[in-house]
């Protein structure tokens, strides 16, 4: 952060960091309070918590990052009620209901994202968008903030390649997506709608049509994200052949590979000795066609339609990320629940016994949170269980610039200062 401010120009300036950044880095400082008691105190309570309703899912992607946990544990309507009242009494601002699983395949999600709402607390979709029947795009549409889509592909044909479903739900998804869009205009709602793309070598080709295709639905942005998956077994096995012969051509066999993975039994194998990364087979043999298509892809945004991509995720494509921070921090302020009731630092050592913060079965919220249990399963964190950079490096470079001084340098001091003065938008949902 060794940059000349000068206060007088910055007040009079007008703003120009744009605060419709949906992830912003900057959010945190939107809740300035709860940063000042954790800088003080250690410890503050979360801002967000993603909520796994179940963990049943109605598609098969053949290398889902859930899928060692994918089975029918399901969070019931009584327990999730009383879960979500203990949140709301700790100050908790926003609920992000995803996976795990899908929530759409909760029986009482409708009524889940109505009690949210009725508690007067922000909620969140995200889902496959198979499953979304009339009641629960009208919940969502009337309560919450944004709900988004995991398309994922232009066509049937991606679709099945990367979901392992027919050419009937990509329809459905689709329709589902227009449906959203119509229910919002008839609800004169302002929940944002997103979709998503996972892109990798095996998905390029379909990324700029993918990003065609949400803009003609009318959806409000796609986010295109690389394509992660865990360090296991079969990820090797496509590797192996890859790491020999890592060349484009290559990437037909590991497509033809990962269509014939299936999900396998509900074992859980997150044992704090795995990853989650791009496999070689996909991050590799075109990452400058990936960044390309990328650039392509802004060309379809316009004052309606945004594109977005984590710039900093995909530098590990080209293997450029480094680390400032040290340490995990972010945990303090947002935390998943699982669909067995269990506390876990983030979604991406979800179902980790080696990070399990508690049980909400066993303890009140309140309890776990102030527990030794908890402080001792995040003292634990080893950034080899975590992806670099993960989902939340931007929060965690943040707090470590404000708790020991030491900035990555895309902390711009005149953007924090901009950060402080505007409230960034989805502020709660970090
Ligand atoms: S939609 Fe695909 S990635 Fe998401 S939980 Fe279901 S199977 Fe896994
Ligand atoms: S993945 Fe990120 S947020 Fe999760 S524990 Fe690791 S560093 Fe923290």
């Amino acid at each position: 952060m060794a940059e000349h401010i000068d206060l007088q120009t910055e007040l009079n300036q007008k703003i120009s960091v744009s605060s419709h950044n949906l992830q912003s880095k900057y959010k945190l400082l939107n809740h300035l309070d709860r940063v000042l008691e954790w800088e003080k105190n250690g410890l503050t309570y979360p801002i967000l918590v993603n909520f796994t309703l179940t963990n049943s899912c109605s598609h098969r992607c053949p290398l889902c990052t859930s899928r060692d946990f994918l089975d029918k544990r399901t969070v019931s309507f009584e327990e999730a009620k009383d879960i979500i009242l203990q949140l709301k009494e700790v100050g908790v601002k926003a609920i992000g209901l995803g996976g795990g699983g899908d929530p759409t395949c909760h029986p009482h999600l409708k009524e889940v994202i109505e009690f949210i709402g009725q508690n007067g607390m922000e909620v969140s979709l995200t889902t496959n968008g198979q499953l979304l029947t009339d009641g629960i795009i009208e919940a969502v549409v009337k309560n919450g903030t944004w709900i988004r889509v995991s398309l994922d592909a232009d066509g049937p044909q991606l679709f099945k390649r990367m979901h392992g479903m027919e050419e009937e739900v990509f329809h459905l998804v689709v329709g589902n997506i227009a449906k959203l869009v119509e229910a919002r205009k008839f609800f004169t709602s302002d929940v944002v709608i997103g979709v998503t793309y996972l892109i990798g070598a095996h998905t390029v080709e379909g990324v700029y049509n993918a990003a065609a295709l949400a803009k003609k639905l009318g959806v409000d942005y796609i986010r295109i994200r690389p394509f992660f998956t865990w360090d296991d077994a079969k990820k090797e096995k496509v590797e192996k052949e890859n790491v020999e012969n890592p060349e484009a051509e290559n990437v037909e066999k590991a497509n033809a590979q990962i269509v014939q993975m299936n999900i396998p039994a509900s074992i859980s194998k997150r044992d704090g000795i795995q990853r989650v990364f791009p496999p070689k087979s996909v991050r590799e043999p075109k990452s400058e066609e990936i960044l390309r298509e990328l650039q392509r892809c802004k060309e379809l945004e316009d004052e309606r339609f945004s594109v977005s991509y984590p710039v900093d995720r995909f530098q590990t494509i080209r293997g450029e990320n480094q680390r400032v921070h040290k340490m995990c921090y972010v945990h303090h302020f947002t935390t998943v629940i699982s669909a067995d009731a269990k506390l876990y630092p983030c979604c991406m050592l979800e179902d980790n016994a080696k990070y399990c913060l508690g049980n909400l079965k066993e303890k009140s919220f309140k309890e776990i949170w102030h527990s030794d249990e908890r402080k001792q399963a995040y003292s634990k964190i080893n950034f080899k269980d975590c992806p670099n950079p993960c989902m939340l490096e931007k929060h965690n470079e943040l707090l470590w610039a404000i708790k020991h001084g030491e900035s990555s340098e895309e902390i711009s001091l005149k953007e924090v200062l901009y950060a402080v003065k505007v409230p960034q938008a989805h502020a709660n949902f970090l």
